[in-house]
């Protein structure tokens, strides 16, 4: 009966791949700018595909409109990660369409046995990096973020074997230290002498001198990426960034992602933790809200992320300097983004003696917490 019941499904396993190999599928990648998991997974499983790229902008200014033809295909897939994109994109001409990423739906997920497979990188021959989930979700619920909602409480996802095809790898994981075996991971990724980067960032609240350590001994790609979200948390990452600074010599080695919307203070929350980054000489990348480009400080958002987000620039040059390079003859402009930063601007050196007082003592403070104090977070 075994034997007979494995055959049978043998054979529909079979009829299912012949199935499978013999529709003509298309998948539109919409407005990826890394390979799209998704998409990799379903050429995985479904072997014969053909691509679509359409490279719809985030950015307004760069948006286009896209219409694809899907005359001859069987079924289309679409994945679209921006919520502006759906408005932007038309696909014709095929009456069986799955649309699925976070522009059209936060809970929609692929079928399970599509998810098994390995992505398959054939669809983007030029990518030499492997991207991929070692957990999901997340422990907190931050009001502006729909991680919670969307992959639930932090759990594992795929294995670091299953991910890495490549000589490096970028984990997409949204608050990867709070995992209770994070150090467990990293002390493999360490070992096995993995070229990787977090490039959605980690939580700097969660750093240890323990996990600390091990992200100083890593094959790291680039800096290490934390946020810097509310200038409330100063305090914490004061303390956290005194442990990093004890594991990593040198300088500019951390990035913080400084969000901004037009309803945030520009004065006391945007231009505080910008500078606050120069002050401590960790680098900033200005994430604007799409908002941020119809708000009336739309020109400062612009003036100030061309500063803040080029490494080589911000490290070597005031705003001042910057702003007199960038807009030469338009003297308006000059003057009105640096009155918006000067008013924002605080007294550097007095700025660094007190941070540089609080770290150590906060530093001191943290040393006497645990690995399992953290753990305890968790919920
Ligand atoms: S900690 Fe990060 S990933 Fe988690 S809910 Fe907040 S913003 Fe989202």
């Amino acid at each position: 009966m075994k034997s007979n019941g494995l055959k049978r499904h043998t054979k529909q396993h079979k009829a299912a791949n012949a199935m499978q190999s013999q529709n003509k599928i298309l998948l539109v990648d919409a407005d990826s700018t890394i390979p799209n998991i998704a998409l990799m997974k379903l050429a995985a499983y479904y072997k014969q595909v053909d691509i679509v790229k359409c490279n719809i902008s985030y950015y307004p200014h760069k948006r286009k409109d896209v219409v694809v033809n899907a005359v001859g295909y069987d079924k289309v897939f679409v994945s679209a990660i921006f919520f502006s994109t759906p408005n932007h994109l038309k696909v014709t001409n095929c009456n069986c369409i799955e649309y699925g990423g976070s522009a059209y739906s936060i809970t929609k997920k692929l079928p399970d046995e599509v998810i098994a497979w390995k992505s398959d990188y054939s669809i983007y021959p030029n990518a030499d990096t492997s991207y991929g989930f070692l957990t999901r979700g997340c422990f907190r619920n931050c009001e502006f973020c729909i991680v919670r909602q969307k992959e639930g409480n932090i759990h594992l996802d795929e294995s670091v074997e299953k991910i890495v095809q490549h000589k490096q790898v970028k984990f997409l994981d949204n608050n990867f230290l709070c995992h209770p075996q994070a150090d467990e991971i990293l002390q493999r990724l360490v070992a096995h002498k993995i070229r990787f980067q977090f490039n959605q960032g980690l939580d700097i609240r969660l750093v240890t001198d323990e996990n600390a350590r091990l992200l100083s001994q890593a094959d790291y790609i680039g800096s290490y990426i934390f946020a810097f979200d509310n200038v409330s948390d100063e305090d914490i990452i004061v303390n956290k960034l005194g442990i990093l600074k004890k594991h990593s010599t040198s300088n500019w080695a951390c990035k913080f992602f400084i969000y901004c919307h037009p309803e945030m203070d520009i004065v006391n929350s945007v231009c505080y933790r910008v500078n606050w980054c120069k002050a401590n000489q960790v680098l900033p990348y200005l994430m604007r809200d799409i908002s941020c480009w119809d708000s009336d400080e739309s020109g400062f958002y612009t003036d100030l992320g061309a500063w803040a987000n080029q490494p080589g620039i911000f490290k070597n040059m005031s705003f001042e300097e910057f702003m007199y390079k960038r807009c030469p003859s338009n003297e308006l402009r000059q003057q009105r983004s640096i009155a918006t930063y000067n008013e924002g601007k605080q007294d550097a050196s007095k700025w660094q003696r007190i941070v540089d007082d609080k770290s150590l003592q906060l530093a001191a403070e943290a040393e006497q917490l645990t690995t399992d104090d953290f753990n305890d977070l968790i919920i």
